[in-house]
């Protein structure tokens, strides 16, 4: 496929992609807009777009479009092409399974490849303690499942899960996910026995952690009680509800409550996973060992997979059976799974993380100082946000973020909005993405800010 205005060949993706922001039209240019035109007849008007192309290929650190333009992708397909789009082993990995089959179904005919990833899932998530896994095809339905597992193991029903989370879009999902539109806006009724309770939001609530974790297991212990809990549900760094990173103490006095009740702490790390926040899961930087891990997102370059992890006696509770799905760890995700995480291991990515988070927040804390709509900057590794305010009031400016982020798109770099409030602009750059790019990016970002 030939869509580039100059000799250099697209390849698949990785490092042959030119590094470059080149705008050849304004977006949508005549060959995206043909496309978005069909898309609107032809798919559910539910499903929204963030950026007007039409994508043809994706590399390091940027997306290529049907009319030859280059964005830098500051987005990662949402944190899930970490090792970099098309990432040249996840290519030739798949290529081979692909050759070998497609298909069995793991629960008629098992295979090595699955049992590669659970035996690395269990050797990557946190704590030294007997795990097992099981694989799936979203991070919705991994929660979902992880849910199923507390209640079997521990005969109880209740579900707690925080303000601001983010859990997925099925039905029990959409029953734990706090914000309104458009996740859940007249699509009720939601699933039963899910209770929700503050969490910790440093720039908001102002509370320390060990604070913030009293007022919410005092409230959840009133409210529901103890002995009627399955399962704690949290993001150790919550995504769609703004990059919001707990203060210091919150997440640790919460676990050692669980535990004292019986309560299964399951950490969603379907954003945070996989060295995203320069650590493998992002628990590690507040020193929680979880008792159930659920992954997606950054953990197979973009083939749909998604896991369940966790203590070997909570994840042996549910019956032969009761566990699986026809697609969960298709051997060719579980072969992408395989070669992403060789990346992550082999090719410097969690230190990439950390050096991309620098930049990031350097950047944006240079800006902050003189511009105090600029309300707050925070995150971890490569998962960095900065939260737009009105200074006078502190109050959530959703109106400026979305300016700042069109025009952002409009001048060829991909950002993403988040937060209950819509005013938080997230960055997940694929940690391929060299740093004259990033710091490109930073600068169209800026410029857009100024003139917002
Ligand atoms: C994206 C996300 C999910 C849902 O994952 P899907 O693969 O879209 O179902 C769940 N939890 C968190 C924290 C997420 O960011």
């Amino acid at each position: 496929m030939t869509v580039m205005d100059d000799d250099r060949p697209i390849l698949a993706g990785g490092p042959a992609l030119a590094q470059e922001r080149r705008l050849l039209t304004s977006l949508p240019g005549p060959r995206s807009r043909e496309v978005l035109e069909r898309k609107a007849a032809a798919v559910a008007a539910g499903v929204g777009h963030a950026v007007p192309i039409a994508a043809v290929a994706a590399g390091g650190g940027v997306v290529v479009d049907a009319d030859g333009n280059s964005l830098i992708d500051l987005g990662s397909g949402i944190a899930v092409t970490t090792a970099g789009n098309a990432n040249p082993r996840v290519v030739a990995a798949v290529t081979e399974q692909l050759t070998r089959f497609t298909h069995t179904c793991f629960m008629v005919s098992p295979y090595e490849s699955y049992v590669v990833v659970a035996e690395a899932l269990n050797r990557l998530t946190p704590g030294d303690h007997a795990k097992r896994s099981v694989l799936f095809n979203s991070g919705a339905e991994a929660v979902e499942n992880a849910v199923k597992i507390a209640r079997k193991h521990t005969g109880r029903q209740a579900v707690i899960a925080f303000e601001h989370a983010y859990h997925g879009r099925t039905n029990l999902t959409m029953a734990l996910t706090a914000k309104n539109m458009p996740y859940k806006h007249g699509f009720g009724p939601f699933a039963g026995e899910v209770y929700r309770a503050p969490v910790s939001y440093p720039f908001r609530d102002h509370l320390t952690g060990p604070d913030a974790a009293a007022l919410a297991i005092a409230q959840i212990d009133k409210q529901v009680g103890a002995d009627n809990i399955a399962a704690v549900v949290i993001e150790p760094i919550q995504g769609e509800g703004g990059f919001i990173v707990p203060a210091e103490g919150f997440l640790p006095q919460l676990a050692a409550w669980c535990r004292d009740n019986g309560i299964v702490f399951i950490a969603d790390e379907v954003q945070t996973g996989f060295a995203r926040t320069g650590r493998w899961f992002a628990s590690e930087h507040f020193g929680v060992v979880p008792d159930l891990v659920v992954t997606a997102k950054g953990i197979a370059d973009g083939l749909p997979l998604a896991a369940v992890t966790g203590r070997a006696d909570i994840m042996d509770s549910p019956h032969v059976g009761g566990l699986g799905g026809t697609y969960g760890g298709n051997p060719l995700a579980c072969a992408a799974a395989l070669a992403t995480i060789d990346a992550y291991e082999h090719d410097g990515l969690l230190a990439r993380a950390d050096e991309i988070s620098t930049r990031l927040l350097d950047r944006l804390r240079r800006v902050q100082a003189s511009d105090p709509r600029l309300g707050d900057v925070r995150g971890r590794g490569a998962m960095v946000a900065a939260e737009f305010v009105d200074p006078a009031t502190n109050a959530p400016d959703a109106a400026l973020t979305a300016r700042v982020a069109a025009a952002c798109i409009a001048q060829g770099v991909i950002v993403l909005t988040c937060g209950t409030y819509g005013n938080v602009i997230r960055f997940l750059p694929p940690l391929t993405i060299p740093d004259h790019l990033l710091e490109e990016g930073l600068d169209v970002l800026e410029a857009a800010l100024a003139q917002a």
